[in-house]
């Protein structure tokens, strides 16, 4: 039960969005419950010979405003409370992207280290096998999420395919470029999440260009969000990872973080200069935390903003990069000190938004240029901020309320136009 918090915490915010609609019981039962859960057990042969079952899960949440729409993880630590927490999730960040899908999550409960690659590759077409009576690119598409990547995603793409007797990439996104995966997608959540910092802090009177930007998480998301805050003029005065943080009050290189990201080079290895500092570790995550910075951008892990350390934050905004960074405390302690919070479900909805446009490619068969991409993405995440800055407004509620009360509006409307 260690995950069912998660389920309970998005339940807390969507009943806050339901008092704001005034909806009745039975429509919060209908909006928020999951539309179906399958659980799944899969056989699969070892290198040695021997056979290994394994658990596997998908969550429909949501189908109103179109198929579902959402990760598979592989970890050891995945069970349906978590997996529906995050297909419910998905049904709120798709329809705060205005993108025509429903929510959904899947996982398999393993620890993928301690597989070889051709067993990894007959546990994904495994699980292809056990729930391709339930997906299908009208139905469900799944995507990479937590230790998941290009190459499942083809092998999901191959298995789907051949059981359907056709080649069906549209089955899934996230998949390399060769075999219908979408330009721009590697970049576009930490581009999406530029995008969303500059529009938001445009509705409140505030240039990007100038301010000072902490990042936390040199991943895929992270270094690619510092490369862009740099290119907007923005000052980089803090980065880290999992070797620690390192500081400058003049500005660290965006350039030279994303290639180190590419590169795998943690930022211990960071080239000292004058004004660089570096601290190891937690202590150097923690000091990243409260350092004096405008803008503060979560783009690691979850929970990093907590009861404990809220008080100390100094930026005036937070981007949520990471699902899930701020803890529902310390989101009251911040709303209270009148920390402005850029909602992940809105900050990080990038990445989702090219997979729409990888899907709408695949079923097309026609690609866009990464520069029709890009173009594309900024429409849809300033669209996407200012109808959640206008909505919040309206209501006198936070930007993650804000977004909440667009999506579960906008998806109980869409129902009843269904007759469902
Ligand atoms: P990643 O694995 O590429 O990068 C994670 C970064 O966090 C790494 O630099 C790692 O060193 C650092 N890190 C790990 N543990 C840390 C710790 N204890 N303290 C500080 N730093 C630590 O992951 P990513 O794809 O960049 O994802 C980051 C976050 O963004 C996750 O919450 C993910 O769910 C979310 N997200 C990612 C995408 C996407 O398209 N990749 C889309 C939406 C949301």
């Amino acid at each position: 039960m260690s995950n069912y918090n998660a389920f309970d915490n998005f339940l807390k915010t969507f009943n806050k969005a339901a008092d704001c609609l005034d909806l009745n019981e039975n429509d919060r039962v209908k909006l928020s419950m999951p539309e179906r859960q399958v659980q799944v057990y899969i056989t699969v042969r070892m290198d040695d010979g021997s056979y290994k079952t394994f658990e596997g899960y998908r969550v429909q949440h949501n189908s109103f405003r179109g198929p579902y729409k959402g990760g598979l993880r592989y970890h050891q630590q995945a069970d349906i409370n978590e997996v529906r927490a995050l297909a419910a999730l998905m049904s709120i960040k798709c329809a705060v992207a205005d993108i025509p899908y429903g929510g959904g999550k899947g996982g398999i409960k393993v620890d993928p280290t301690t597989l070889s690659e051709g067993e990894l590759e007959r546990l994904t077409r495994a699980y292809v096998d056990a729930i391709y009576p339930v997906i299908g690119p009208s139905v469900d598409i799944p995507a990479p999420d937590v230790n998941t990547n290009g190459k499942i995603m083809g092998w999901f793409c191959d298995e789907y395919s051949k059981l359907a007797h056709g080649f069906t990439p549209a089955v899934v996104t996230g998949k390399p470029l060769l075999i219908g995966g979408s330009k721009g997608r590697e970049e576009a959540t930490g581009l999406g999440v530029v995008i969303a910092a500059k529009t938001m802090l445009n509705n409140y009177g505030v240039e990007l260009k100038g301010k000072r930007v902490a990042v936390q998480g040199n991943g895929n998301v992270g270094s690619v969000a510092s490369k862009y805050f740099c290119k907007e003029g923005a000052v980089l005065v803090a980065a880290s990872d999992v070797s620690g943080a390192v500081f400058n009050p003049n500005g660290l290189d965006g350039e030279l973080l994303r290639k180190m990201a590419v590169e795998r080079v943690l930022l211990s290895e960071y080239p000292p200069s004058i004004g660089t500092t570096f601290i190891a570790g937690k202590e150097g995550n923690a000091a990243l935390i409260t350092c004096e910075t405008d803008v503060l951008v979560p783009a690691a892990l979850e929970n990093q903003i907590d009861k404990d350390n809220a008080s100390d934050v100094k930026a005036k905004y937070i981007v949520e990069a990471a699902n899930g960074p701020t803890t529902a405390e310390a989101d009251e302690i911040l709303a209270d000190k009148g920390v402005i919070i850029v909602p992940d479900i809105l900050a990080n909805c990038g990445g989702v938004v090219v997979s729409y446009f990888e899907w709408v490619q695949n079923l097309d068969r026609y690609y866009l240029s990464e520069e029709e991409i890009n173009d594309r993405l900024k429409r849809k995440m300033t669209d996407a901020v200012q109808k959640v800055y206008n909505t919040a407004k309206q209501f006198g509620v936070s930007l993650r309320l804000g977004a909440y009360v667009n999506a579960v509006k906008e998806i109980d409307e869409s129902g009843k136009l269904l007759g469902r």
